[in-house]
């Protein structure tokens, strides 16, 4: 009989192409062919096999070949791909595509050489070093890397670009060997659960063999890794993988070291989007094959196939990067919950300010909350005070207080860290005599002034430019920057504290790889005494000698017209306040504000979560703002922002009328360009999530046949930005 495949496809229609596929049988479901496309050759994934097509049969192509090299994607993963299509209205096919490890999204890949552990032994007389040319220094951080212990191919040619022909060398000469399955590191200390861990760990197994979620909240330190790790030792005794997925890799290496080390036995895959193409395949092979027991990766990986899966952990849950905020946008962590429902297993979902949505459905019984109350080691919560800067001269946004604080701090031999979450030298320059201010010409943003290369940089397209010598529209020579970034803030330090050893920590100082390992590194073994920097420090390793966080312009975001913005406030301060006194000597947290009366502040220094997140949630009921109504918002671009406007009020014109969802006007975004392009937005809302997605599903694929010259759209289905 005469069969046919169904083929998802990177193309923007949300539909499936029918190929003759004669001999097909439903066993390929799920593999990648290769088809003909217009007059292109495009890589697709079988989702279905049918014996009648939807168009006559003589005028389908055959498919072109098929790879039977790769076990097909099984059905569950595919199922997850049809939920997001059909949850965020984007094209089955472009969900599909953009959930494959990149190296398959085209037709030939490479899989590099398996990974090979090498260990140094000193054989001879010839210590190792010593032998090799004093010049050779990628040979000789080579050998320093060895000589600390075993290490596989991967991190050695990060090291050395031709770290395979040296080791082969070694290997001949006898100063290196290969070590089987030598594992990366030695079982640590594997502490007694406290009572409210302990509490955790039990409800968890007693859900155990079906679906259910649950909320881990503690702040920092409280011990919640060790309970995730207490899990995945269950089921790894029941022979079944976990999934963990956490905010962003690079910045958190010691939450992989610790699982690599608690788990010395286990195959642990870590997916993230820093891995060469051919790494993060045979990474992804390897969880897909069940052999990884543990795949420890960002947002994408919660498409990782697994057929062990048999618990979910989503650390950090409130994380914003979790949300994928180009192309298929979806949240990683809903699609976790839903992954977790599909599979019947657990999911925990941990953090020490979880996001409202979450809070909501622990409060309305959806999930099940766990607390754990107090830090794990006993140490005490940092306190916090607040610095009243109204009517206070500022030195480059330092109060006085804030000075005199870093000096004891730096006097006792303890480290300091000043929280500001802008980077760069200043965030506008301004002329005093016309008030000109330099604007990016591609958005409507300031630029901002960054002083170690000279350059104005826009930090949303990435537009350069050189300062200008005078204002460019008065021709005054004596143009000023206005306000801190972190850089001027690192300058005011130095001037204040000359022999301090600071660290500064944004993204443009870490943005080699590695820098920002180097630099924790160095805090933690006291090479720094002050620490200057964005979020960024936010994550990461705990600082022992660490005992002062002041965190400087927190106001900001108080009086935002994005309603998010208290909540994202509260989390980043709570996590650098976490930074703070977290061994044996208590910690203190100074923050500057114009807004002392502030209700976010007082439940900040009671470390009042359940406080803030009852207040906040009062005043989203109140406006009906999520979690309770669910939201959508279409957003076109064009050159004119008028064009992008009559395009979005066609749109309206087509919603389907439901009584339930609230349609908004078209507006202009928030911020009106952004890279050359004005863009507008169609916000819709409603107190159901079914109605929302009913209307949705019919207006959608109409949007698909709407003419759209010149006009570039997408739509955002519960989203985070505004
Ligand atoms: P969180 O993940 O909530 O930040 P961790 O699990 O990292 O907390 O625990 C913080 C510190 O307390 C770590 O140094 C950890 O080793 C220690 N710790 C955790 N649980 C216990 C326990 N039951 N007994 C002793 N120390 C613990
Ligand atoms: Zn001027
Ligand atoms: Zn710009």
């Amino acid at each position: 009989m005469a069969r046919f495949a169904r083929i998802a496809l990177d193309v923007p229609l949300p539909r499936l192409f029918d190929y003759q596929a004669p001999g097909f049988s439903t066993d390929d479901v799920g593999r990648r062919v290769e088809v003909p496309f217009g007059k292109k050759i495009l890589v697709g994934l079988v989702l279905e096999i049918t014996d009648t097509p939807d168009c006559p049969e003589e005028k389908l192509k055959p498919l072109k070949a098929i790879d039977s090299t790769l076990p097909p994607l099984p059905s569950d993963v595919l199922d997850l791909f049809r939920f997001c299509a059909s949850y965020y209205h984007y094209p089955i096919g472009q969900v599909a595509l953009s959930a494959l490890p990149t190296a398959l999204r085209r037709w030939k890949f490479e899989l590099p050489k398996p990974v090979v552990r090498y260990a140094l032994t000193i054989a001879g007389q010839l210590a190792l070093p010593d032998a090799l040319p004093a010049r050779a220094v990628a040979r000789h951080r080579l050998a320093a890397r060895l000589k600390t212990g075993s290490a596989d191919s991967i991190e050695l040619n990060h090291l050395c670009g031709d770290a395979p022909r040296v080791i082969q060398d070694w290997l001949e000469k006898g100063w290196a060997i290969i070590q089987e399955d030598a594992p990366a590191a030695t079982a640590i200390v594997r502490p007694d659960l406290l009572k409210e861990q302990q509490a955790a760990v039990d409800a968890v197994k007693h859900d155990w063999g079906g679906f259910s979620a649950f909320l881990l909240h503690g702040i920092t330190g409280s011990g919640k890794t060790e309970v995730y790790l207490r899990l995945v030792e269950e089921t790894l005794s029941q022979g079944r993988q976990t999934l963990i997925l956490v905010p962003e890799i690079g910045l958190t290496p010691q939450f992989t070291q610790r699982v690599a080390a608690r788990f010395p036995e286990t195959s642990i895959s870590v997916l993230h989007s820093g891995l060469a193409e051919g790494e993060r395949l045979l990474r992804w092979k390897q969880a897909a094959a069940g052999k990884a027991g543990i795949v420890l990766g960002t947002r994408l990986s919660v498409f990782t196939p697994m057929p062990g899966l048999g618990l979910i952990i989503v650390d950090e849950e409130h994380d914003a990067s979790f949300s994928q905020q180009e192309g298929l946008r979806y949240s990683a962590r809903d699609l976790a919950v839903f992954r977790a429902r599909q599979r019947n297993i657990p999911v925990v979902l941990g953090s020490a300010t979880p996001s409202l949505e979450s809070w909501h459905n622990a409060e309305t019984g959806r999930y099940t909350r766990l607390t754990l109350p107090d830090r794990a080691t006993g140490a005490s919560l940092p306190e916090t005070s607040l610095i009243d800067i109204r009517n206070q001269l500022l030195d480059e946004g330092l109060s006085q207080r804030a000075i005199l604080s870093i000096g004891e701090t730096l006097s006792r031999r303890e480290q300091a860290l000043v929280f500001i979450n802008r980077r760069g030298y200043a965030p506008v320059l301004h002329c005093p005599v016309c008030a000109w201010v330099a604007p990016c010409p591609r958005c409507s943003a300031r630029l901002t002034l960054h002083r170690p290369r000279h350059r104005l940089r826009c930090h949303h397209c990435g537009h350069e430019e050189r300062i200008p010598a005078a204002c460019p529209a008065c021709g005054n020579p004596d143009i000023r920057a206005i306000g801190q970034g972190t850089q001027r803030v690192e300058e005011a330090l130095e001037r204040h504290f000359p022999s301090a050893r600071i660290i500064r920590a944004d993204r443009d100082s870490t943005r080699r790889k590695g820098s920002w390992d180097t630099m924790q590194a160095s805090i933690h073994s006291g090479k720094a005494d002050l620490i200057v920097g964005t979020q960024l420090i936010a994550k990461g390793h705990d600082f022992p000698n660490l005992t002062l966080v002041i965190a400087l312009d927190a106001d900001g975001a108080l009086f935002s017209l994005d309603f998010r913005a208290e909540e994202r406030l509260f989390a980043q301060l709570m996590q650098v306040a976490g930074r703070a006194g977290r061994a044996d000597k208590p910690g203190s947290v100074l923050i500057q504000t114009s807004f002392p009366d502030h209700p976010l502040f007082s439940s900040l220094a009671t470390h009042d979560f359940a406080g803030f997140a009852q207040a906040q949630l009062a005043m989203r009921k109140t406006g009906l703002l999520p979690p309770f109504s669910r939201q959508a918002v279409l957003r076109a671009e064009a050159h004119q922002l008028s064009a992008a406007m009559a395009w979005l009020a066609r749109a309206r014109e087509i919603i389907p009328e439901s009584p339930d969802v609230e349609i908004f006007e078209p507006v202009p975004a928030p911020m009106l360009k952004k890279a050359g392009l004005e863009r507008a937005q169609l916000w819709l809302q409603s107190t159901s999530r079914g109605s929302l997605q009913k209307a949705l599903q019919e207006w959608v694929p109409q949007l698909h046949t709407l003419r759209a010259a010149g006009i570039r759209w997408h739509l955002d289905v519960d989203p985070v930005e505004n």
